[in-house]
């Protein structure tokens, strides 16, 4: 056990360089984007079915990109009803 985190590699979490206030700026400069013609083609999954998740799944489902929205709840509205 001992031995294993000796031998653990640095996780990468691919930081984007420069200084604090412009890595988000420098990052979405920097990425490459999809060609609209290879959406279709890409599976994204989202975990959590939340506000954000289910958002982001929807949005990403109306800009054509294959969507796997993953839920723990039996129901992915299940949550919030259970919050109020
Ligand atoms: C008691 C309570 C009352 C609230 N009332 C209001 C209100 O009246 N109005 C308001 O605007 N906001 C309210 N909020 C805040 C609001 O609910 C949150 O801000 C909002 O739900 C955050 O959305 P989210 O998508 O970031 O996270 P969440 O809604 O928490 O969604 C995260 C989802 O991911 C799922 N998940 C986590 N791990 C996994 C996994 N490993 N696999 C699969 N699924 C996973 C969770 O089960 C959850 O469904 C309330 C919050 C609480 C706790």
């Amino acid at each position: 056990m001992e031995e294993n985190k000796m031998n653990a590699q640095p996780i990468d979490s691919k930081i984007p360089e420069g200084p604090i206030a412009e890595k988000w700026t420098n990052y979405k400069a920097h990425q490459k984007l999809v060609n609209p013609a290879n959406k279709r083609k890409l599976d994204i999954i989202v975990v959590g079915t939340g506000l954000a998740g289910a958002s982001a799944a929807a949005t990403l489902g109306e800009m054509g990109f294959n969507v796997l929205n993953f839920c723990i709840q039996d129901s992915p509205s299940q949550e919030l009803s259970e919050r109020r």
